[in-house]
């Protein structure tokens, strides 16, 4: 991509209304804009990093058997009348409903549960039908009376829900357990430590649901958490407990962003829905739920609050929207500009994803700042001083060191 044809260019000022870090270095670095208080356009460079992390995600959650699907966000009322939770209070505090002008009512989606439920009691018979793991990334709507930590909070963002249908209890655990596995891969794939937590929110038996949460100043949530081993609570529920219950060390504790949550949720919407198998006798039972739901552009923003400093963001190599920053210097002279042009050429024939800043005019000085800013992890500059070589530093390292395009294609790789 050249950048004189990237849209849009970097931002000097800071967007007014822009609290957060996340907000302000996105924003002024050109990967996302605010259309208001909650709502984000994902641009050219903020949906790269997107696509990336959904990639990751759908590997990770294929290679275990889930299914991928798209369902609608439009919802009628009488649906999650069936369950009861069009009238719940709670619900309606952040669930937008309305009633268009033939006065139908309908709800903007902020889950699925009532919708897979739906669409599975058309379709499970047997047992033989089950386990099924279906999943999809699209918006949810949710009216939060608190829209100001940028893309971490949004009215209208994106998540990937994932839902799984069991024949039993003992089979709806296992499962719960592989995906847990999986979104801790997920994690560790896009970048971050996320620890698993216990948290409140269960709709049955002992009532844990599992958060996974990273540590960041900036986060809403508090956790309590063992030094040693993995034990980890959210604040909501953790006693106060001075030692950790599994193995008497420490608890500490620290600032948190939730980036998934996931949920045992017994036959709850079966019932409500009437979703419900044939066993092997013949004896209809009910089907046994989970769901698990991962904040996309939560994670996007939660990348920026972990990794950035004074200049910009850090972008970690496997979701960076680029691998390589190449910068022109010196562009006037037509050698250096020619050779500029070769090498990123070159670059990509190597499937190296570039960004090259080609623009003639701006200063060294500005176009530094420009990648420290956008925070690809491997700034490349020729100019009149590298003399054929090509003068790398890492956005995350403060040495430059010369190299030969071989060994920057290796570097990369
Ligand atoms: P929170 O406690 O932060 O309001 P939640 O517990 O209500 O979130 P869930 O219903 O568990 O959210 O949704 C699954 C995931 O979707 C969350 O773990 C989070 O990463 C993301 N998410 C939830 N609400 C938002 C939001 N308003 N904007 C962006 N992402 C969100
Ligand atoms: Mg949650």
């Amino acid at each position: 991509m050249l950048y004189s044809k990237l849209f849009p260019k970097t931002l000097k000022q800071v967007p007014s209304g822009a609290e957060s870090v996340n907000h302000q270095l996105l924003v002024r670095s050109g990967f996302i804009d605010q259309l208001m208080a909650g709502s984000y356009t994902l641009l050219p460079l903020g949906w790269k990093v997107y696509l990336k992390i959904e990639n990751i995600i759908r590997e990770e959650l294929d290679k275990i058997g889930c299914q991928e699907m798209l369902m609608p966000l439009l919802h009628p009322r009488d649906i999650w009348d069936k369950s009861g939770r069009w009238s719940d209070p709670n619900v309606k505090e952040i669930m937008y409903q309305f009633k268009d002008i033939h006065e139908r009512e309908f709800g903007l989606s902020f889950t699925h549960e009532e919708i897979v439920a739906y669409i599975l009691s058309k379709f499970i018979k047997s047992y033989k039908d089950l386990p099924v793991l279906l999943y999809h990334f699209s918006t949810k709507f949710r009216n939060e009376l608190r829209a100001k930590s940028g893309i971490l909070r949004g009215r209208e963002f994106i998540m990937k829900d994932l839902y799984s249908a069991h024949i039993s209890e003992e089979d709806m655990w296992q499962w719960y357990e592989i995906v847990k596995k999986a979104y801790v891969e997920i994690f560790k794939r896009v970048g971050l430590d996320a620890k698993v937590v216990e948290a409140a929110g269960g709709v049955f038996t002992k009532g844990h649901t599992h958060e996974f949460q990273v540590l960041a100043e900036s986060g809403e949530d508090v956790i309590y958490y063992c030094q040693k081993c993995d034990f980890a609570q959210n604040q909501e529920i953790y006693d106060g407990e001075k030692k950790c219950p599994r193995c008497g060390s420490e608890i500490q504790s620290a600032s948190s962003i939730e980036v998934g949550n996931i949920f045992p949720l017994g036959t709850k919407y079966s019932q409500a829905l009437g979703v419900a198998y044939q066993d092997e006798n013949g004896k209809s039972q009910d089907v046994w739920f989970a769901s698990y739901g991962i904040g996309m552009t939560r994670l996007i923003g939660t990348l920026v609050e972990v990794f950035h400093d004074e200049k910009g963001i850090i972008w970690p190599e496997s979701v960076a929207p680029f691998t390589v920053h190449l910068v022109g210097l010196d562009l006037e002279e037509e050698s250096i500009k020619t050779e500029a042009e070769k090498i990123y050429k070159l670059l990509q024939a190597e499937g190296v994803a570039v960004l090259f800043d080609d623009r003639v005019g701006p200063s060294a000085g500005e176009k530094f700042s420009d990648t420290d800013l956008i925070g690809v992890p491997y700034r490349v500059v020729i100019s009149k001083k590298t003399q054929g070589k090509l003068e790398v530093k890492k956005r995350n390292e403060k040495n430059t060191h010369f190299v030969t395009l071989e060994a920057l294609v290796k570097m990369v790789r």
